[in-house]
C-alpha cells in the first residue's frame, strides 16, 4: 500500500520532465534550422526566381568573358552569380565558391577559362576540371588553382570540351579558351542541381597540389580577383552582385 502511494506521485513529473525536454530540444533544433535558412534570405528566392522565369530579371545577368575594372580575372560564364563565397546553405558549412546560373537548360551556355594557366582533369572527373595559376595575380608568391564544375548533364555525361578527356594533367589553356558547358549533375540522377557553374579559388599545398576545396578555409574570396561584391557577408541578403572597379 505504502509503495503505491510513493511511485504514483513520481511518475507523472518524470513524463513531464521528459517531455519538457524532448519539446525544448525540437524547439532548438527548428530554431537552428530558421537560422541556417534565414542567412541566405532574399537571394534564396531571387535565384529560385532566376530559374523559374531568367528573362524576367535580365538585370541580376553579368556577361560571359567581360571583365571589371582592373581586375585580372575573366567573368567565366553568362549568367546570375546567386550563391556567394560565404554563404550558408546548411549549419556549419560555407559556400566555398560561387554559383553563376546560366538561366539556359543543361548543356548550352559555354565556360571559359577566366585567366591563362594549366588545365587538369583528373581521370575520374566527369563534370569537374581545375587550372593551376603559378602567379597569383595579386599575390606572385603564391600558386593557386581555379576550381570549376557541373559541366555534366543530369546522368553524368560531360559537357568539358573533348581536348580536356579525363587524364588530362596540366594543359596550358589561355584567358577565354572554351572549356564546355554549365550544367545540373549532382551525383544523384534523381535529384539534379539547378543548372550553374560552380567557381572556387582553391590554395596550393605549397608543394605543388590543390588543397581541399570542400573547406572554405582552404579556398579565397573570389571578390578582388573579379571586382565584383562575391563574399556573402559583405554583400549581405538581397543584393545583386556589381562591378566595383
Ligand atoms: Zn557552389
Amino acid at each position: 500500500m505504502e509503495e503505491k502511494s510513493f511511485t504514483k506521485p513520481y511518475n507523472f513529473p518524470r513524463r513531464a520532465c521528459l517531455m519538457a525536454v524532448l519539446a525544448v530540444g525540437l524547439i532548438g533544433l527548428a530554431g537552428l534550422f530558421l537560422l541556417g535558412r534565414t542567412y541566405l534570405g532574399g537571394r534564396n528566392k531571387m535565384v529560385i526566381d532566376f530559374i523559374r522565369n531568367p528573362g524576367k530579371f535580365p538585370a541580376y545577368e553579368v556577361e560571359a568573358l567581360t571583365q571589371c575594372g582592373g581586375a585580372p580575372f575573366l567573368f567565366p560564364s553568362k549568367g546570375f552569380i546567386g550563391y556567394l563565397w560565404g554563404d550558408s546553405f546548411k549549419l556549419f558549412n560555407r559556400h566555398q565558391g560561387i554559383d553563376i546560373f546560366a538561366g539556359t537548360p543543361s548543356g548550352k551556355t559555354p565556360v571559359y577559362a577566366p585567366f591563362d594557366g594549366y588545365l587538369t582533369r583528373e581521370e575520374d572527373w566527369r563534370s569537374s576540371l581545375i587550372i593551376r595559376i603559378p602567379e597569383d595575380p595579386l599575390d606572385p608568391s603564391r600558386q593557386i588553382w581555379l576550381y570549376m564544375t557541373h559541366l555534366a548533364d543530369a546522368e553524368g555525361n560531360s559537357f568539358i570540351e573533348s581536348a580536356f578527356p579525363p587524364g588530362t594533367y596540366d594543359k596550358p589553356v589561355f584567358a577565354g579558351d572554351l572549356l564546355g558547358y554549365q550544367g545540373d549533375y549532382s551525383g544523384n540522377p534523381a535529384r539534379p542541381v539547378g543548372v550553374h557553374l560552380h567557381f572556387s579559388i582553391v590554395r596550393d599545398d605549397g608543394q605543388e597540389n590543390y588543397l581541399n576545396e570542400l573547406e572554405i578555409l582552404n579556398t579565397l574570396d573570389p571578390t578582388p580577383y573579379f571586382g565584383f561584391d562575391l563574399n556573402a557577408k559583405v554583400l549581405g541578403r538581397s543584393d545583386i552582385p556589381k562591378c566595383v572597379p
